[in-house]
């Protein structure tokens, strides 16, 4: 026997018994001829203290950090307390021990605050986990993996494992691919997600179907991706969207509940994708704060309509204004004291590539309610208060306006909203905000491919009073500069993504279940009935054997741990993650393999 307790469990009421602790050497102090020693183990930290008697022998064994150390002794009162520790009321008085194993030097310290960058906690991850602050994460990761499969089991979901080796038919991202030995130059692909097999397991009768599960998807590594990522992926039949909406809101109210104590009580907000654009200059609006966008003049799409708003702006003479396709503007609140090289400083900031404005307007809403702008020369005292009031806003606020195209524009003010909220404080990360985003276009224009792809995925079902104009129209586009009017561009989807503090931490959508309209469907794709048989012959012919309704859901598990866990970064929440560039930097993956094993796959390479 190693231990008879841990190293967080004694406390002052344990006084006076005979324990046996085993863990890592956090740090020795000597002190004349007394030693303490902090041992540490998943649990905790225990202060030890070897005596005078125990010299010889510490002596003998010199102990250093992360050695591996069992010891023998009794509990006893601390004479200094550590009101910081859990433990801090007691000591071991150490009466044997035996060094387990020894330790080299770590590379870094096994501390909150290590000094190890990020490239060595990656490649030594075996001992970063051993730090508190990661261990905390990988056990929130687990409270909210243990919550979910609770609320689902309850709820009479199965978990069914579905397979990794599947077969390649890219859409959307790119698949990593595995070469078969057995059937030479073919080849399996990892599953983006296990999409077509939760809807066969529909097709088979298991109504309820949830699975905690790997996906693997070959993007460019944007910001904080990895190239696989875990999904709490769920499936149900004979349920329509507002059967999904109530059991996932469900779901994240009860993981919020159990793992943080906290009662989401309100019912989430549901917006439409339209006005999240209108509004929010994107699909997965942060409403921790408001400063909702002002479309001064705009060519979005909105209510199926073109809207332009530009009475307030034009006919000033201000040519970036009267030139722009759209024109946007945000007021911030009690900005309007900012210094001219505050203001600068926001230029420049719009005006970086990732930005890309070409400039930045403001107006300053004195408290003593006169403006101040950039613009004086064109408009008038009183334009100006109309713009202020249009953008709602008050006095002490300084409305930042910019103007370029639809596109480009929307998404800079988006930017521009969230960067002022995030330094001035609005988005706190032990706040949460969550909402669902609703009627999502069914379609989106490659300009690329001259044809329409799906926005969620090939399998989501028009809403029900769009089938008809997606029946009855041709999908091919005429005129790609006029693709808006095309019946399509207007075809909502039965879909709905789950948005927490700004970020998409689940999506899904009621899907098609009958042959005819998923055919429909892959030739508004752009895919021939040949094609279509040949990646997904499988799910149209299971379809005409009593597919019933079915939709699901699934939610970024790596994304919610870290969220919850109020952090931005997911690597932290996964046990063994990959850097930036998909590698592995412990096993220094991916590699090169040996002539033999590409012999046995019939694989000649064009790089060495
Ligand atoms: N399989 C989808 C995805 O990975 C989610 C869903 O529609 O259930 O985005």
């Amino acid at each position: 026997m190693y231990r008879t307790h841990t190293c967080g469990e004694l406390r002052s009421t344990n006084i006076g018994i005979e324990v046996m602790l085993a863990g890592w050497v956090q740090t020795v102090r000597k002190f004349g001829s007394i030693t303490f020693i902090d041992l540490r183990d998943r649990y905790g930290i225990t202060q030890l203290l070897f005596g005078e008697e125990l010299n010889d022998q510490l002596n003998e064994n010199a102990l250093g950090r992360e050695f591996v150390l069992q010891v023998n002794g009794t509990v006893s009162e601390r004479s200094s307390k550590n009101a910081n520790l859990p433990t801090g009321d007691i000591e071991i008085k150490v009466s044997s021990f035996s060094v387990l194993n020894r330790s080299v030097t770590p590379p870094f310290t096994i501390q909150d605050d290590t000094d190890g960058g990020d490239d060595l906690r990656m490649k030594f991850r075996y001992l970063d986990l051993r730090r508190h602050e990661v261990k905390k994460n990988i056990e929130l990761r687990y409270a909210v993996n243990r919550a979910a499969r609770n609320y689902l089991h309850e709820n009479n979901f199965m978990d069914i494992e579905t397979p990794f080796l599947i077969k390649s038919t890219p859409e959307g991202a790119r698949d990593f691919v595995v070469p078969s030995r057995m059937n030479a130059g073919q080849f399996y692909a990892l599953p983006q997600s296990p999409q077509t097999f939760k809807q066969l397991l529909m097709v088979s009768g298991y109504d309820r179907y949830y699975q905690i599960v790997k996906c693997f998807r070959d993007e460019d590594l944007r910001a904080d991706r990895q190239p696989e990522f875990t999904q709490i992926d769920c499936e149900m039949s004979f349920v329509e969207q507002e059967d999904i909406l109530n059991m996932f809101e469900g779901l994240i109210k009860y993981i919020f509940k159990q793992v943080k104590g906290i009662d989401y009580s309100e019912t989430l907000e549901r917006m439409t994708w339209e006005d999240a654009m209108w509004n929010y200059g994107n699909d997965k609006p942060d409403i921790r704060f408001e400063m909702k966008i002002a479309n001064l003049k705009s060519a979005f799409k909105k209510d199926g309509e073109i809207i332009a708003t530009g009475e307030l702006i034009h006919g000033a003479g201000f040519g970036v204004f009267d030139n722009a396709e759209t024109v946007v503007a945000i007021a911030v609140p009690g900005c309007s004291e900012y210094t001219r090289k505050q203001i600068d400083e926001l230029t420049e900031w719009v005006k970086r590539p990732q930005i890309g404005m070409q400039g930045m307007v403001n107006i300053r809403c004195n408290a003593d309610e006169t403006f101040k702008s950039s613009i004086d020369k064109f408009y008038s005292a009183e334009k100006l208060k109309s713009i202020a009031s249009f953008a709602k806003a008050r006095a002490g606020d300084l409305i930042l306006i910019l103007a370029g195209t639809e596109e480009r524009t929307r998404k800079a003010i988006s930017e521009l909203r969230l960067e002022l909220g995030q330094r001035l404080g609005f988005r706190k990360n032990n706040e949460f905000k969550l909402l669902w985003v609703l009627d999502f276009p069914l379609f989106e224009y490659s300009e690329e491919d001259n044809r329409w792809v799906a926005r969620h995925h090939p399998f989501t079902a028009p809403k029900p009073s769009d089938i008809g104009t997606m029946i009855n129209n041709n999908p091919v586009i005429e005129n790609p500069a006029d693709y808006l009017k095309h019946p399509y561009a207007n075809i909502k989807a039965n879909a709905y993504d789950m948005v927490l503090n700004g970020n998409e931490v689940g999506g899904g959508s009621i899907r098609i279940f009958q042959r005819e309209l998923q055919e429909k469907m892959f030739t508004a794709l752009g895919m021939s009935k040949d094609e279509a048989l040949h990646k997904f012959g499988f799910l149209l012919g299971a379809f005409e054997y009593g597919a019933p309704p079915h939709g699901g859901i699934a939610f970024g598990f790596d994304r919610l741990c870290a969220i919850i866990g109020g952090s931005e970064g997911i690597r932290d929440f996964i046990a063994f993650p990959k850097n930036n560039a998909g590698r592995d930097m412990m096993l220094d993956a991916p590699s090169t393999i040996d002539e033999k094993q590409l012999k046995e796959l019939s694989i000649q390479l064009t790089v060495q």
